[in-house]
């Protein structure tokens, strides 16, 4: 039956006497999603919308063999990792047959927040040193100690936090490395070392900070002379999203000393890790137990081990190459012609697009949301537009998405 629009706005009335007034919803009119398909939402009154936004569902909402895995595997044993099951450790071995040999170990959470809250504490650990760099748009997480390394959400950065204002354009290599550099300085001054420089290696809440590939590696090379290590947060670009390799950090050459994932690892079902080099690993074991109930519970691992099968069978890391690159030009196409796109930047499905002001942005995205296309903003005033899709999207599908921003920018934005 139809959802009439008094039923939609009862629901919102339920939902903000019941929940939180933290939480926030999407777009001026939110939507009332009941299911999901592919790279398709579909709201109450039947009506879908192509999902540009979300990259949780890497291998699409509701991927039959993800969910088959996770119904069958519920049915015969879901429980933890204090017992000697196998799913953990084939996942451990699959996870680490994607990295580069040095990481060779694996620890279980439920989060990308957990994930980077333990990066965090045991590079602290075993570095003796307490500086953590992020740079001034960054987002890592939830927690009361990630909030002090997430200035994009407005609140004050933690002890011994430093941060570098990331330009959205870099000439080269060396300019990250610079600000690095400065980072490192303020951090002496104030009679601090480093214990790890934290990146989103496609600086997604940068507003997709891409280009030139290789900026990050003279910068980690300087964090790790002073005794700091290199955590890649792949929370955003993990999983094959920039089309370039299973992992963001792979574009920039450079080998981290802890990897964190999460978002997409479980297609929507939470599992999420810290990979980390087998030394650290043994450091941190030997001083310290980590016992996390549902980080690697057997059902999270048998849907972890499904997506990686999906992504290897379906081959949709060449795809978001191929789709992200011919998107990406359709985007090219469209900054040629409207002067309202200043920049492009970005790579695989994870494109970020320009804009003059946070307010144009969000007329953009709620424009496209009535015209049943979703994507977000991001960046440093979220002026810019994050399209980041599901990976299996289509040449037709990337299709619409180009012509119904065309036309959302000629009749809402330059027509208003
Ligand atoms: N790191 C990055 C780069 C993220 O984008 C996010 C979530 N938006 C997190 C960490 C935190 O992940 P979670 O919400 O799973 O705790």
């Amino acid at each position: 039956m139809p959802t009439t629009s008094h039923e939609h706005d009862t629901l919102l009335a339920r939902r903000q006497r019941a929940l939180s007034p933290s939480y926030r919803l999407f777009y001026e009119e939110p939507i009332h999603a009941i299911r999901g398909e592919g790279v398709w939402i579909y709201d109450a009154e039947g009506r879908r919308y192509l999902d540009a936004y979300n990259n949780v569902p890497v291998v699409g909402h509701c991927h039959p063999h993800v969910v088959e895995q996770m119904v069958r595997q519920a049915s015969v044993l879901n429980t933890h990792t204090r017992y000697l099951t196998d799913k953990p450790i084939e996942l451990a071995e699959r996870l680490l047959g994607t990295m580069p040999p040095e990481l060779g170990s694996v620890i279980f959470t439920n989060s990308g927040s957990e994930a980077n809250d333990l990066a965090v504490r045991i590079s602290r650990l075993v570095t003796g040193n307490s500086g953590i760099i992020v740079t001034d748009c960054a987002y890592h997480g939830t927690t009361d100690l990630l909030s002090g390394l997430s200035p994009v959400t407005g609140l004050p950065t933690g002890p011994g936090v430093f941060t570098v204002s990331l330009p959205l354009k870099m000439t080269d290599a060396a300019e990250f490395r610079v600000l690095v550099r400065g980072a490192l300085d303020n951090m002496h001054e104030a009679g601090i070392k480093p214990a790890a420089l934290l990146v989103d290696t496609i600086f997604g809440s940068d507003g997709a900070v891409s280009d030139p590939a290789g900026f990050l590696k003279d910068a980690v090379d300087d964090v790790r002379r002073e005794g700091g290590l290199f955590i890649a947060d792949e929370v955003q670009p993990g999983f094959g999203r920039t089309g370039a390799g299973m992992w963001g950090f792979a574009r920039h050459g450079v080998v981290p000393d802890i990897v964190t994932m999460g978002k997409p690892m479980g297609n929507g079902y939470p599992v999420a890790s810290a990979v980390l080099r087998r030394e650290l690993a043994d450091a941190f074991g030997r001083h310290q137990r980590y016992f996390n109930t549902f980080g690697g519970s057997t059902v999270g691992c048998v849907v972890a081990l499904a997506v990686l099968d999906v992504i290897q069978n379906e081959s949709l890391i060449a795809h978001a190459a191929e789709t992200g690159a011919y998107l990406k030009d359709g985007l090219q196409n469209l900054c040629d012609r409207h002067d309202v796109f200043t920049d492009l930047r970005g790579t695989g499905l994870f494109l970020g697009v320009q804009t003059p002001s946070g307010d144009i942005a969000a007329r953009i995205v709620n424009a496209l949301r009535r015209a049943g296309v979703l994507i977000g903003a991001a960046g440093r005033g979220n002026a810019a537009l994050k399209i980041r899709p599901p990976l299996p999207i289509s040449r037709s599908d990337a299709d619409y998405l180009i012509g119904t921003i065309e036309d959302v920018l000629r009749k809402d934005i330059e027509g208003a």
